[in-house]
Order: structure tokens, then sequence, then C-alpha cells
């Protein structure tokens, strides 16, 4: 049985907040011990800022350095949507239609919700408990808010469904303890998870660098960058078959922010590597080509539990080959050689699914364009 909570907590007897800087460095470096402002020798030069173990004041966004983070902020914001925009009635009454889907259809929507009505969670305490103290860069620290805020928006769409469809919650908020697949996915996780999370965690020595690289990698690439594919080809092929359109929309919403959460991981784990060149040694490559391998396999023993016969088109061994293009994909965006030579991909549709532009709605269940404050009145 996983323990999560555990996983969390601080050591007994030890209520300090968890801390990866030292406290003056963090809080306030351009004030001087009477609290004054020592402004000509305290100001932020780009050239001092580092994504990892900078010095530079926390507390100030500009002047920018790390654009990219920054334009993915503003990228995160403007795909801002809330899940219960979406109008579920033409599921719930697909769902409580006796044959209005297969059993084999059934078994793929409350297996994928039983991954992911945690798996958001897991992601939103890894990055506030743990990559967020890590991160040196204001800038990558403003777009990890925002990511954050995204995962509570894709736990809040899952448990929407969950609700709208009347499934069992007990069930399938508790898939991740009871069901091997994905309980394997998640066993594979939590050590990398812990080891940002350990209040005693610190930056700054090669080993503890790579280790937090490690698992920055682990994140972007293993989980939102190959766990969360066959899930999300599943709802959206049951949409592409115009059933589950509501859950299917929902699901392309949060495709196209986790994509952009794997993006920004990726061009993360780039620049951690440009400025520190001695941690991609090639024994820490080696690692990483065996984890990549280890989530291809879980990822494919998921696709087998979920889909133990053909459905929608689809069988496990097609995503066998997906899942090795989608990992080939991976190595290349981080510097390393692809794993499966010729991996090619058998869902091409995926792609057009990815980059959903906000004025198009795939499945039309509902005007997509979001009025950030349009709706609002203020008389
Ligand atoms: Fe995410």
């Amino acid at each position: 049985m996983l323990q999560f909570e555990d996983s969390f907590a601080p050591p007994p007897g030890n209520l300090a907040p968890p801390r990866a800087m030292p406290l003056p460095t963090e809080l306030a470096p351009s004030h001087n011990m009477a609290g004054t402002v020592d402004a000509v020798a305290r100001r932020v030069r780009v050239e001092d800022k580092q994504v990892i173990n900078g010095t530079a004041d926390l507390n100030q966004l500009v002047p920018f350095k790390y654009k990219w983070a920054w334009e993915k902020y503003l990228a995160g914001c403007a795909n801002h949507w809330m899940p219960q925009e979406v109008n579920m009635s033409r599921d719930i009454a697909l769902w409580k239609t006796p044959g209005g889907l297969t059993d084999d259809e059934r078994l793929v929507v409350k297996r994928n919700l039983g991954f992911f009505v945690t798996a958001d969670s897991l992601a939103a305490n890894n990055i506030v408990l743990g990559t967020y103290r890590h991160i040196t860069a204001p800038e990558c620290r403003q777009y990890l808010l925002r990511q954050a805020f995204e995962e509570a928006i894709h736990t809040h769409a899952y448990q929407y469904i969950v609700e709208s469809l009347g499934l069992d919650e007990g069930e399938i908020f508790n898939a991740y303890h009871e069901v091997s697949s994905i309980r394997e996915k998640d066993q594979f996780l939590i050590p990398f998870i812990e080891t940002l999370t350990d209040p005693g965690f610190r930056t700054g020595t090669p080993e503890n660098d790579q280790k937090l690289l490690k698992s920055l990698i682990v994140f972007s690439c293993i989980m939102e960058g190959l766990f969360f594919y066959v899930g999300f080809v599943q709802i959206l092929a049951l949409g592409r078959q115009n059933k589950m359109t509501g859950a299917a929309e929902q699901y392309q919403y949060i495709l196209r922010d986790e994509s952009m959460h794997c993006s920004f991981g990726i061009d993360l784990v780039n620049t951690i590597k440009m400025e520190n060149p001695h941690l991609w040694t090639s024994a820490f490559r080696d690692e990483i080509r065996v984890l990549v391998q280890r989530g291809v396999e879980l990822e494919y023993r998921y696709a087998e539990d979920t889909m133990p016969r053909g459905v929608l088109g689809m069988n496990a061994p097609m995503f066998k080959e997906y899942l090795r293009f989608v990992a080939n994909r991976r190595c290349q965006q981080i510097g390393l050689d692809p794993l499966y030579a010729g991996a090619s991909n058998p869902f091409p549709w995926m792609a057009e699914m990815i980059d959903l532009k906000k004025e198009k709605n795939f499945f039309e269940t509902r005007v997509t364009e979001y009025q950030v404050g349009g709706t609002l009145s203020w008389e």
C-alpha cells in the first residue's frame, strides 16, 4: 500500500518550514541589517540569475533572463479554462443508457479516471512542496505557480467527470492503491518526488544537483510526457467517435496544458544542463535512459490492463509503438539519442489535438473562447 501522505510530512519534531535557500538571501538580500535598502550594491543583474543555486533576489521578477519561462507563463494564462464550463449532459445520458457504451469502453473510462484523479495531485504536491523551493529563477517560479493552479484545475476536471457520471468515488480515488498497473506507475514516481520534497534536501553539490535534475526529467519527460499519453489517446479516441464528448473536451484542454508543462520542464532541464554542464555525465545519461525504458514498460503495462481486448479501433500493441515513438521524442528533447530505432506514430491525429487553438472546438460541445472578465458585471 502506498503511503503518499507520509511522503510529504516533515520528520517528527521538525516544525520548521522546509527551505531550499538560506533565509537572508531569499527574503531580503537588498536590505541591510537596519532594514534600509542598500540599492547600489544589491540591484539584481541579469548575469547573477541562475536556474539552480542562484544568489540573486528571488522577489525580483525583472530584469528578465529566462524569457522563455515568462512567455510560457503568459501562454498558460491565455489558455485558461474551467471544468464547469463544459457541458456534461450528453456524457451523462450516454453513460446511463444501457448498452450506450461497451463494457470495454466503460473500463477505459474508469481506469483512466482512476489514474488521473490522483496523478495531478501528485504533480501539484511535487511542484509546490518540492520543485519550487529548488528553482532560483523568479521567471521559472512564476510559471510553476501557474502550473500548480493548472494541476488543481485538472484534478477538479476529473472530480467533475466522476461526479457527473455518478461513479463510485471511493473506487476511482483509490485506484492508485488498488489497481496494480496504476500503483506501479505511481510507485515508480514516488522516490523522485520524495527527493525534492524532503525538507532536508539541498542543492549545491554535484550529487544533489544531479538528483534534482533526475527528478525534473522523470517528472517532465516520463510522468507528464509519457505516463499521461495512453490515457489521453484513449479518451480523445472516444471523443473522435462522438462518445463522452464533454469528458473528451476537458481532456483536450488538459492535454494542451500538460504539453506546455512538459515543454517547460524540458526547457528547465536543458537550461540547467547548459548552466551546469558538469552534471551531464555519461553515467548520468545512462541512468536516464534506463529510467525512460522503465517508464515505457510501465505505461505499456497500463495500456494492456486498460485494453485487455481491442477497443475503439485501438489495441495495446499499437501503444507499444506509440510509447516508443513518444519516448524517442522525449530523449531527443533533452539531448539523448533515441532509444527505439524506427518507432513511428500510429496516432498522427494526436498532433492536431495538442495544437488545439482556443477558438477551435473539436467536439463542438460549447463555445470554447474563454472570456477573461468578459462575462463579469461591475455594476
Ligand atoms: Fe502537469
